[in-house]
């Protein structure tokens, strides 16, 4: 069953002043479920609206959504993430990672030395036993005598209900001069905002630089870096070349039914993923085909903030 929905103002600026970006359905679990993202005309954030309230998430994170996750490969990724924090030498040194998920990067800062500890309300970190772990939202955590000298975050603001009282628990979690290191997508970007690429409504908020300063600053933090680079997860802008033909020659965005059926889609239609099937899609998705090749050219071209969907911000905690 649909879960009840919640209409929210803007949860940066308070703004009710909001107007339609796109919409799109729970591609994963529920394509009959369709949901909007809107953008304040005040500040620039973007988020879904109408919303289903938290008590009714579970139903957009089945099992099989941490599946994948499991499967994969990530020790190069994690190399990435602590190089964020390589230059933190002091011990010892305490890491609150938020959205841990089954603990490996955790376990991975705490074979170089850190005293690790993580938060996570999926059930990936059930069988977590080696470390502590808080299995609740960041915001119902103590702000008491525990401090960190990091918070990380990899992929985990996005989803949930009010950043605005995460990105607070974070500054008041940090020692001063701590840093707080995370992840998400950026709503400015071609990906994000024109592209469908966002995972609908699993992602729930949509962030702009200039609206990440604005939440940091609230937090009594500050903006250091800003990365953009596809090396720890990667959100590419396929389909761009249909979206500026249809900008040229039809004067218009894209909408979800413009987009060209996935390979992964026609295999599953056909019953059949081998050669001839995949010689069949390209015959017949001949402008997919060229989107794709040409796609490595116009990330070439295109600026960084156009083309990179993902965005890793480094912010600082004065010193107390
Ligand atoms: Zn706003």
């Amino acid at each position: 069953m649909p879960q009840p929905m919640e209409s929210v103002a803007c949860n940066l600026c308070g703004s009710v002043d909001l107007r339609p970006a796109y919409s799109q359905p729970d591609e994963l679990f529920h394509p009959e479920e369709w949901f909007t993202v809107v953008e304040c005309k005040s500040c620039g954030l973007g988020f879904v609206n109408p919303r289903p309230i938290r008590e009714g998430m579970n139903r957009y994170y089945p099992s099989e959504f941490y599946q994948t996750f499991v499967e994969t490969d990530h020790s190069q990724r994690y190399a990435e993430e602590a190089a964020y924090l390589a230059d933190i030498v002091d011990s010892p040194r305490a890491l609150l990672d938020v959205g841990c998920a089954n603990g490996d990067f955790p376990r991975y800062m705490r074979d170089k030395g850190w005293l690790v500890e993580g938060v996570e309300i999926g059930v990936s970190a059930r069988g977590i036993d080696d470390f502590p772990v808080y299995r609740c939202e960041l915001t119902q955590l103590e702000s008491g005598e525990k401090r960190y000298d990091a918070i990380t975050a990899w992929a985990v603001f996005e989803h949930v209900h009010d950043p605005m009282a995460y990105f607070k628990k974070v500054g008041q979690l940090l020692k001063g001069g701590g840093r707080f290191v995370f992840l998400v997508t950026d709503f400015q970007s071609l990906p994000s905002r024109n592209l469908f690429r966002e995972d609908l409504p699993r992602h729930l908020y949509f962030f702009t630089e200039d609206t990440v300063r604005g939440y940091l600053e609230t937090a009594g933090l500050h903006l250091a870096k800003v990365d953009r680079h596809n090396r720890i997860f990667s959100m590419r802008p396929v389909n761009w070349l249909r979206y500026y033909f249809y900008r040229k020659c039809l004067g218009r965005d894209l909408n979800w039914h413009d987009l060209p059926e996935t390979p992964r889609d026609y295999f599953k239609r056909v019953g059949n993923s081998g050669l001839t099937a995949k010689i069949a899609y390209v015959a017949t998705h001949p402008f997919a085909l060229l989107d794709r090749l040409l796609l490595p050219f116009f990330e070439l071209l295109a600026p960084r903030s156009l083309t990179g969907g993902i965005v890793t911000y480094v912010a600082t905690k004065q010193n107390d």
